[in-house]
């Protein structure tokens, strides 16, 4: 069995990096930008007000009283009328561009308003306070985003800023997604006698969706030969083909043998992992194609494990799922054998961890209830009470 190390170098040795595309500011939340983003401005674009006050010479205020003649007013948007002189300041408010001569503000608070346009102060200034200088935010020309870059809102709050009204994401890869089993059917779906809810597509759409691909979901493929052909060649667009279930080697198990006759290439099938044995890799007719196995759990850590830093690599990410910490075990676990093991754990109040008592790939709950994820390497010894563990947190990546 080939080991979960080598299967994982395997993948990412075929995911290429996506191309870029354009799409309009308000699609690009979450996306990853394919290159710099350079200011196409000035912000500021002329030096302005931080406060409202006056805009004065800082020489005319010494900390001796003195007295100012304001001559013009200056909000926001508008444009100075003219220069101040000596003695004289301009009304100005927060953003106002500052008139030439000025070049400090002097704020409300520290001044006296006398009648006919005079202001009193004493207070004393050294040029610059309160003023924005020009391109102090950024200047046209200077890298405001850096490439590789996933998009939030401060990043989309900038863009805007330095006047992009589309941007250069990485398009997203496509991954689509197909059930294989008799037994499935979707949520609200009648259910027959035997039959479960298929729960693999709807938790691996959401992982791709979170991971920053787009998912095509193809729903549950009966556990026959056409159909299943049918299915993969619909999904023959996406970037990436997923199955779900029939990748062992069950007598209804389809995937892995009956494709192989039919254009799937595989490069590996089976690694030493548990959850998660019996997975699929190659290319299905220049796709590439993952398949993983039914159970719930094994399909959904499968997923994680490979298609997430799959699409972290073509997205020109890095790998959210290498963010291991060391932690201490709570309880001690009996020797491993030859797969590595993702043992699914809850974080203690102090800090420590614990693995779940039943690990069962076919419990979702459990999975659903676990805060990570501990490492298990294939043959470790036993380990005992307060070993240092590698510990994977679960709330950002599924
Ligand atoms: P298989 O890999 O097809 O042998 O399936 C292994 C187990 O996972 C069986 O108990 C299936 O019923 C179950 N299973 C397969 N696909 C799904 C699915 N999409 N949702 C929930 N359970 C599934
Ligand atoms: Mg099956």
């Amino acid at each position: 069995m080939m080991s979960f190390d080598e299967a994982k170098q395997r993948i990412l040795s075929r995911a290429p990096l996506m191309p870029a595309e354009l799409v309009g500011l308000h699609q690009a939340n979450n996306r990853v930008l394919a290159a710099p983003l350079l200011a196409r401005r000035d912000q500021p674009p002329h030096a302005v007000s931080a406060m409202d006050g006056y805009a004065v010479r800082a020489e005319d205020c010494h900390g001796q009283r003195t007295r100012l003649t304001v001559t013009q007013t200056i909000p926001a948007g508008a444009v100075p009328q003219g220069p101040i002189g000596p003695g004289q300041a301009a009304r100005i408010f927060t953003g106002a561009p500052l008139p030439a001569g000025a070049d400090a503000i002097l704020i409300q608070e520290l001044v006296q308003r006398l009648q006919d346009e005079q202001i009193e102060s004493d207070a004393e200034l050294t040029a610059g306070r309160y003023v924005r200088a020009a391109g102090q935010d950024f200047a046209k020309g200077q890298v405001g985003i850096d490439a590789n870059q996933r998009l939030g809102a401060r990043h989309i709050g900038l863009a805007a800023a330095m006047n992009y009204p589309w941007l250069k994401v990485r398009r997203r890869p496509i991954v689509a997604l197909i059930s294989t089993g008799d037994e499935l059917v979707h949520p609200g779906e009648p259910l027959g006698a035997g039959q479960i809810i298929s729960a693999n597509c709807s938790a691996l759409q959401a992982l791709v969706e979170r991971h920053g691909g787009q998912a095509l979901v193809f729903g549950a493929t009966p556990d026959h030969k056409d159909a299943l052909i049918a299915s993969l060649e619909a999904a023959r667009s996406a970037d990436i083909i997923v199955t779900s279930g029939g990748a062992s080697v069950g007598d209804h198990d389809l995937v892995g043998g009956l494709l192989r006759d039919h254009g799937l290439r595989v490069d590996f099938w089976k690694i030493a992992m548990r959850p998660g044995k019996p997975l699929i890799f190659g290319d299905y007719q220049e796709r590439l194609f993952l398949g993983l196995p039914g159970n719930p759990v094994s399909a959904l850590l499968g997923g994680l494990m490979f298609l997430v830093p799959m699409l972290a690599r073509m997205l020109g990410q890095g790998d959210p799922t290498e963010a291991w910490q060391p932690r201490e075990l709570a309880g001690s676990l009996p020797a491993n054998d030859e797969r590595l093991e993702f043992l699914r754990a809850r974080l203690l109040p102090h800090g420590r961890v614990e693995a779940f008592k039943r690990q069962d790939s076919a419990m979702a709950k459990m999975l659903a209830q676990a805060d990570g994820l501990i490492r298990r390497p294939a043959q470790a010894p036993a380990w005992p009470n307060g070993q240092n563990v590698d510990y994977l947190p679960l709330s950002d990546l599924i």
